[in-house]
């Protein structure tokens, strides 16, 4: 692993001071519930998910990007909230979020945002997180379990206009309005410096989630959740949302093929080795 520093973020400083003279943060984190079962069902005419009645969860990357939020909460004060786009039930894992310690929730629930892509999705999101209003940063898990594309959060950045880091496996500190913030590269490791407002994803394993308390539910007591349609937000144009807002085409959704023609070779490390090597002249792979 090579480690690097580097610059990054071109955003305007917003992270405020609390009475301690350090950074005082308000905090957004995107949540998404995910089916917990992999037979899910796909509409054969529309290649849209059926997700009415199947068991679902939170996507296991946002219990990390929550964990995040509360740690930093923790050291520099400040607020976090959670912000889902979803149907109606998404509102468990929002609930499960206000358990965990969140101070609001939003969920941006409209059958027109339904059939959304990763355009979409990240477009009502930034709409979402628009209205709001000020905030220091956005945490996002890295990737979902089922969509699994990891580009809502960049996509996010874009539409806001602030500057991102992706696959953080730590955010060590904030200070001069800017994150410092590692993320893996696969091959490398680079240390970051990201000016707030900003978004960053958060890989697995970057803390470990607490669970939803006892306490901390009855503390949450009768906590709303605030949920917005297509009219709340400030672009009202359908065009951009749900189905009708998705450039994305689907063709097909299908599982893929198992293979079970599966030989198994006995003999020694010789016969083996010319086994093996008339089988791959057989198939033409060498
Ligand atoms: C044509 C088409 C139609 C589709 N129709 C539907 C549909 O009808 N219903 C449906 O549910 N999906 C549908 N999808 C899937 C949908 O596009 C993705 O679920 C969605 O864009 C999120 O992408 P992702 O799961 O790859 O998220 P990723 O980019 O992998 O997620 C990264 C992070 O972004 C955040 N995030 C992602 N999605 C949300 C969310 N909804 N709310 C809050 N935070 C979020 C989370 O922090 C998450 O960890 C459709 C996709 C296509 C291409």
């Amino acid at each position: 692993m090579i480690e690097r520093r580097i610059q990054s973020g071109v955003g305007p400083k917003t992270g405020h001071k609390n009475e301690k003279g350090v950074g005082c943060l308000n905090i957004i984190v995107c949540i998404k519930q995910v089916p917990s079962t992999s037979n899910v069902e796909v509409d054969p005419v529309t290649g849209v998910l059926r997700r009415d009645g199947i068991k679902s969860k939170m996507n296991p990357y946002d219990l990390f990007a929550l964990e995040q939020a509360f740690l930093l909460r923790e050291q520099y004060g400040g607020t976090v909230a959670a912000l889902s786009m979803g149907p109606n039930q998404a509102m468990d894992v929002l609930y499960e979020a206000l358990y965990m310690g969140a101070d609001s929730a939003v969920l941006a629930s409209d059958r027109r945002f339904a059939g959304a892509d990763v355009l979409a999705t990240s477009y009502t999101l930034a709409q979402c997180v628009r209205k709001m209003g000020k905030y220091d940063l956005i945490v996002c898990g890295k990737q979902t379990t089922d969509g699994d594309t990891g580009q809502v959060g960049p996509e996010m950045a874009e539409w806001l206009e602030i500057p991102h880091a992706c696959n953080a496996i730590s955010i060590e500190s904030f200070s001069e309005g800017a994150f410092t913030v590692k993320v893996n590269m696969d091959h490398s490791i680079y240390t970051l410096k990201i000016e707030a407002p900003c978004l960053i994803t958060v890989d697995k394993d970057v803390n470990t989630p607490r669970l939803p308390s006892y306490l901390r539910r009855k503390r949450a007591g009768n906590a709303q959740i605030s949920v917005w349609s297509m009219d709340d937000l400030a672009d009202q144009a359908e065009s951009h949302y749900g189905l009708s807002g998705s450039p994305t085409q689907v063709e097909r959704i299908f599982p893929p093929e198992a293979h079970d023609d599966r030989e198994c070779f006995k003999g020694s490390g010789e016969e083996l080795a010319d086994r093996l090597y008339s089988l791959l002249r057989q198939k033409k792979r060498i």
